[in-house]
């Protein structure tokens, strides 16, 4: 079981991108708005679990990873490391206790690694830029120490290797290697085996359990796929145009939801879908996701608010405990009980 204590929090985290005005807009002065990509989300993360980050693509979900590894800066809310305020932190050489401390697996493990780079040295490289060696002896036991973690086995197979002599499998595997080396206490992972055969899914995120399990590791799974979720995860958030609109524990997610969004993302999964005759009603998610400049109020998935609930346009719905630590943001939240 994850120590509890928490690692990482996010209090009303808000990343609003401007938008470039037409030129009547400029010269009248007349603002151009902002894409709300990520609107004021609260969420913890403790030593040792994971958490699923769950949502469609344009929900927010990557922008969370990003702000949470200080690749963009939010432009609201706090982020908190073990209690200490990481917001406005900047700088490489102020961020350098931080970053290796907290690592991000990217989904485009091909992107990721340089081609020109050997194995060994796309490993190294974290580890000689953060300056967490001292000589070359150590450097090399760290690299293979960090395959052999993300089992890569035997490393000095893979060592002199480049990433187009490896299969997608193992590219992703030097991808998680690289963000071991450094040792970290928390790592992002972004669509980690999205890109990959079922076969290697299922390998790879027995390598992030077994990281959790061994080393207490804190994980951030980033998925667009809510069975994934519910395999690797302890609790699962779900996502909606830059909102948090669930959170609970992974089976009461996956098996109990009650926000209309999660129904509608399981509801998608056609093995998951159906259940009771309620969550029958609302239909599977279809089409694009509205735009993140022009933000809806409400939600457009319960069968009962075909547009948005009169009380949803005039006031957002707070988070409402539906269950034992199982928070839904809908105001029909019972409708589903
Ligand atoms: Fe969606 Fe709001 Fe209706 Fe809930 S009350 S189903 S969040 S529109």
């Amino acid at each position: 079981m994850p120590d509890t204590a928490d690692i990482l929090r996010l209090d009303g985290l808000q990343v609003h991108f401007p938008i470039q005005g037409r030129v009547f807009d400029r010269v009248f002065g007349r603002p151009a708005g902002a894409v709300r990509a990520v609107d004021g989300i609260d969420l913890n993360i403790g030593r040792g679990e994971i958490v699923a980050l769950v949502g469609e693509s344009g929900s927010g979900k990557t922008t969370v990873g990003r702000v949470i590894t200080k690749l963009t800066q939010p432009t609201g809310g706090r982020l908190l490391f073990e209690g200490k305020d990481m917001t406005s932190v900047r700088g490489s050489s102020a961020l350098r206790p931080y970053r290796h401390r907290v690592q991000m697996i990217f989904q485009d493990a091909y992107q990721a690694l340089n081609p020109r780079h050997t194995v060994f040295d796309i490993v190294a490289e974290p580890l000689r830029s953060l300056r967490l060696v001292d000589n070359g002896k150590q450097l090399a036991a760290r690299v293979s120490q960090a395959l052999a973690a993300a089992g890569l086995n035997p490393p000095d197979d893979f060592l002199a290797r480049f990433p187009h002599e490896l299969s997608g499998g193992q590219r992703q595997r030097v991808v998680i290697a690289g963000a071991l080396a450094v040792k970290p206490e928390l790592i992002v992972a972004d669509e980690p085996v999205s890109m990959l055969d079922v076969s290697i899914r299922a390998q790879i995120l027995q390598v992030l359990v077994d990281l959790r399990d061994k080393h207490n590791l804190a994980l951030l799974f980033i998925t667009h796929d809510l069975p994934l979720a519910w395999l690797i995860a302890d609790r699962i958030a779900v996502l909606y145009l830059g909102k948090l609109v669930e959170i609970g524990s992974a089976d009461e997610i996956t098996f109990n939801p009650s926000h209309p969004y999660t129904v509608a993302l399981r509801n998608a999964t056609p093995h998951m879908g159906g259940g009771n005759a309620d969550r029958a009603e609302v239909p599977a998610l279809q089409g694009e996701v509205p735009s993140a400049a022009r933000v809806p109020k409400g939600c457009r998935f319960h069968p009962r608010c075909p547009s948005a609930f009169d009380r949803c346009r005039q006031e957002e719905p707070p988070p409402i405990e539906v269950g034992p630590k199982h928070l839904a943001a809908c105001w029909l939240t019972n409708w589903a009980h």
